[in-house]
């Protein structure tokens, strides 16, 4: 790369190493921060790069985020996260303080935001109302309804909370409106097997199997809002698709029915966490560590990376990857 009157040009290199390497390349062989990102933002040093400066103040909203980190209500969970690790729901749950955000991850949740407020404003251009929500004159949306559902489920009681994304007529049926926005790898499949198939009860078995998070999520806001059936919508971040396209058909949907079965997997995984809750102990290791959810995982260092330590008598064992000793909000 090379700095041209302040015109950065940047060479060939292949995008899953890009910004790894720009950053190494505008620090000049300088000792990076713990995510990449240079120091220069909090010590006056000039900076050459815009994108590091992006990362760098990143990097310092999280850190004073990660200080400010208050622990959520007690046995409260979020709609979206009712299928996440059982043993990462404890430790988030019990008040353990998570691991800092990869400031690199957090354009995702950004990206999301976007994607959601296109669709629903590419709706309401096609003349569909969506209920729930109100349109900015920016383009950005407002979610407007927001709910906290009281469950009782065998011997435990928990809180769910949730936001929803709006709410649609089909078939002049009000329908909970569920976007989900999704990259390539994760659309691939589905696409291809409504191609394929152009069954949307296929499409909903494979939901079903492989993405527990958007059933439970749905099952909630469903539960949670007393309207039956969602109206699922995919938006497909890289082809910029919205919905299941086929040769020859379209699909928005598909249209999810609440279903007792589904909300009763959800409720046994949250109890089982509400009742390890009780007893102060962690549920074991849901993954393995090399999963995609523990490489992810920001409790990890009370996890797998504390056994790690243990077995190399690394001391003390229990250690947070930016704070060190405090683990706990409770801790000093
Ligand atoms: S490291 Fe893996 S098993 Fe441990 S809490 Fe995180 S996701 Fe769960």
């Amino acid at each position: 790369m090379r700095c041209l009157g302040g015109i950065v040009e940047a060479t060939a290199v292949p995008p899953k190493h890009r910004l790894g390497e720009l950053l190494h390349l505008v620090s000049g062989g300088r000792v990076l921060g713990p995510f990449g990102t240079a120091p220069a933002a909090n010590s006056g040093e000039t900076m050459a790069d815009p994108i590091q400066q992006i990362y760098a103040k990143r990097e310092l909203e999280l850190r004073k985020k990660l200080k400010k980190y208050k622990a959520p209500p007690p046995y409260q969970f979020h709609a979206s996260g009712l299928a996440k690790c059982k043993t990462a729901l404890y430790y988030w749950s019990a008040g353990y303080i998570p691991a800092m955000e990869d400031p690199k991850s957090t354009g995702y949740s950004d990206d999301g935001d976007m994607h959601h407020d296109q669709v629903r404003n590419k709706l309401k251009e096609a003349g569909i109302k969506v209920s729930g929500v109100s349109f900015n004159r920016d383009g950005t949306v407002k979610e407007n309804t927001s709910k906290v559902m009281r469950v009782k489920y065998k011997d435990v009681e928990f809180t769910v909370s949730m936001r929803l994304d709006g709410f649609i007529r089909v078939s002049l049926k009000k329908h909970v409106l569920e976007i989900k926005s999704i990259g390539f790898w994760k659309n691939k499949p589905l696409a291809e097997l409504w191609e394929k198939t152009g069954s949307e009860a296929a499409l909903l078995a494979y939901i079903q199997e492989k993405r527990p998070d958007i059933m439970f999520q749905t099952h909630a806001c469903m539960l949670g809002t007393k309207v039956p059936r969602t109206y699922l919508l995919f938006k497909d971040r890289d082809g910029c698709a919205i919905g299941l396209h086929r040769e020859g058909g379209i699909i928005g949907g598909p249209i999810i029915h609440f279903d007792p079965a589904v909300w009763e997997q959800a409720c046994q995984r949250i109890a089982t966490v509400v009742r390890h809750l009780r007893l102060q102990s962690p549920p074991p290791p849901e993954f393995i560590p090399s999963s995609y959810e523990c490489k992810l995982c920001k409790f990890r260092h009370l996890c797998h990376d504390a056994d790690r330590r243990r077995k190399n008598d690394i001391k003390p064992a229990l250690w947070h990857p930016q704070l060190g000793g405090k683990l706990h909000v409770g801790d000093k």
